[in-house]
């Protein structure tokens, strides 16, 4: 299922796709662009397994690929990237859990307008998409896709103002939610962060060049230089100039508002080595860890990680406990999502594929294990039955987050509020009776606060967004009826 073409407008995406995690890649002026791209989207590619895109531009055209898959099975091929010349190039990887998995429904979006094409590549998840788009198709405008990142494109093409960045500009501004974009037209890279900057993004350089990324490890892995995190509510313009010279131009058209990063990049979506709003994210983790093993103690022989996500945060619970840190599930790195998926059957065996129990660490001990995160409760139910197949002894959850009571509207996938665990069982107790553990803690909200940025969540005014724990949306929620879907949620969460 490849894609191989020079451009036409026809590049819709997204059947009814919403949530989406991404990674975001944009270079401009560099010889080598398509080749970084492909890299840095290689890096990125934790944020998104289902397809990956880049578009680039010559000088005379724009040219797309677009593949299923991981980064690395396609955009290695010297072939794929001889198709990709220029020196302005975007990426992005993808992946989704709902709506059509096809190749249409992969980004960058591109539209040819009467100002010039742009090419635009968007992680996050806008709150009024829908909301706007039917305005739009009531104006009579065809919609190729259900995507809130094709109204962008609409808006850009409908807006009055005459330059393509401000008609960018004047298509932002109307978006609601979190974003992080980079955008490419002929001679320009745009890269664009939500007012509140939930979704994360940064600006670094390689050999003088700009470059705008997720997350600082798809600037490592190309040796480019991290220059600093592009801000909330910031517009930032690379231009090439005629004398072939760049002109950078950074802007905040929205009001100004305290930044509020999600925390669940802190607990679970960005890469351990990554540092995220000057945090490294490991340290983070890490932290989660100790405060959990100073919150939630346990008498116990061994600290087990459940790979990959639990691993820093299990290193500081066993740090801080003094308690032995094994690694007693092993994880099978060759398992990809597209795999595990396709039938019930094969769903059935998805733990198994992924985790085994390292029988050796676990036989006839008291084992804590230590997860990021539970969600729906998939894993940790399956995971406890694996760990006492092995042997154990006793088997005690320590979460390095705390109970997830609200589903997101931002970008991270997570599932309904009737899904989620923490919402199906009266209390941690029931919960842990219903996963089989013999006990069960989840970290405070004021330990991952202090965990990630050294303080306690100040209620007043919140340093990070965190509703998916607490129930307070940043952000009006259009889209999901504003505050009435928060009120039906509160009573929810209530009750769970
Ligand atoms: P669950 O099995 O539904 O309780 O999900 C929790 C597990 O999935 C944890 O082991 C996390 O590492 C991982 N996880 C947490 N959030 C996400 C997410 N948004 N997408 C995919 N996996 C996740």
């Amino acid at each position: 299922m490849n894609e191989s073409h020079s451009f036409s407008i026809k590049d819709d995406l997204d059947g009814d796709t919403l949530h989406e995690e991404c990674g975001v890649f944009g270079i401009l002026g560099h010889p080598d662009a398509a080749t970084l791209t492909a890299l840095g989207l290689h890096a990125l590619q934790h944020r998104g397994q289902e397809a990956a895109g880049i578009v680039t531009f010559d000088g005379k055209q724009f040219h797309t690929e677009k593949h299923m898959g991981l980064v690395g099975d396609h955009y290695t091929n010297p072939a794929v990237l001889a198709k990709l010349p220029g020196s302005i190039s975007i990426g992005h990887t993808r992946y989704s859990t709902t709506g059509e998995v096809a190749l249409r429904n992969v980004q960058p979006l591109f539209a040819e307008l009467e100002v010039g094409g742009i090419a635009i590549a968007h992680n996050g998840n806008f709150t009024n998409g829908l909301t706007l788009r039917r305005q739009i198709i009531a104006t009579g405008a065809i919609c190729q896709s259900t995507s809130d990142t094709e109204v962008v494109l609409h808006l850009i093409a409908r807006s009055r103002h005459a330059s393509t960045t401000d008609r960018f500009i004047d298509a932002i501004r109307q978006m609601e939610g979190g974003y992080a974009m980079v955008a490419l037209t002929r001679t320009k890279l745009i890269a664009a962060r939500d007012p509140i900057g939930i979704r994360p993004l940064v600006m670094g350089e390689l050999d003088g060049k700009p470059i705008f990324c997720s997350e600082t490890c798809a600037l490592d892995i190309i040796g480019a230089k991290y220059i600093r995190d592009v801000e909330n509510g910031e517009v930032i313009i690379c231009e090439i100039q005629p004398d072939g010279s760049i002109a950078i131009d950074a802007r905040k058209p929205a009001n100004p508002q305290p930044e509020r990063l999600c925390l669940f990049e802190y607990v679970y979506f960005a890469r351990p080595d990554s540092v995220v709003g000057g945090r490294s994210i490991y340290v983070a983790r890490k932290n989660m860890g100790i405060n959990l093993a100073k919150e939630a103690p346990v008498d116990a022989d061994v600290v087990v990680p459940v790979p990959d996500g639990g691993t820093p945060a299990a290193l500081g619970y066993a740090q801080q406990s003094g308690i032995p840190f094994e690694y007693g599930i092993i994880r099978n790195h060759y398992v990809g999502r597209t795999f595990i998926e396709p039938t019930q059957q094969i769903r059935a065996f998805g733990v198994k594929l992924k985790h085994s129990a390292n029988r050796a660490m676990i036989a006839g001990k008291r084992v804590v294990l230590v997860d990021d995160s539970i969600v729906r409760g998939t894993t940790s139910l399956k995971i406890v039955q694996m760990i006492r197949d092995a042997g154990a002894k006793e088997v005690h959850i320590r979460v390095a987050s705390p109970k997830i009571f609200y589903p997101d509207f931002y970008g991270i996938d997570t599932p309904d509020a009737d899904k989620l665990l923490a919402n199906q069982y009266a209390d941690t107790e029931a919960m842990a009776k219903y996963i089989g553990a013999d006990s069960l803690e989840f970290l405070s909200i004021d330990g991952l606060y202090r965990a990630v940025g050294g303080e306690d969540r100040n209620s007043a005014r919140p340093q990070f967004t965190d509703h998916y724990f607490t129930g307070d949306y940043p952000t009006r929620l259009l889209d999901k009826n504003g505050e009435t879907a928060g009120l039906k949620l509160s009573v929810m969460a209530s009750n769970g």
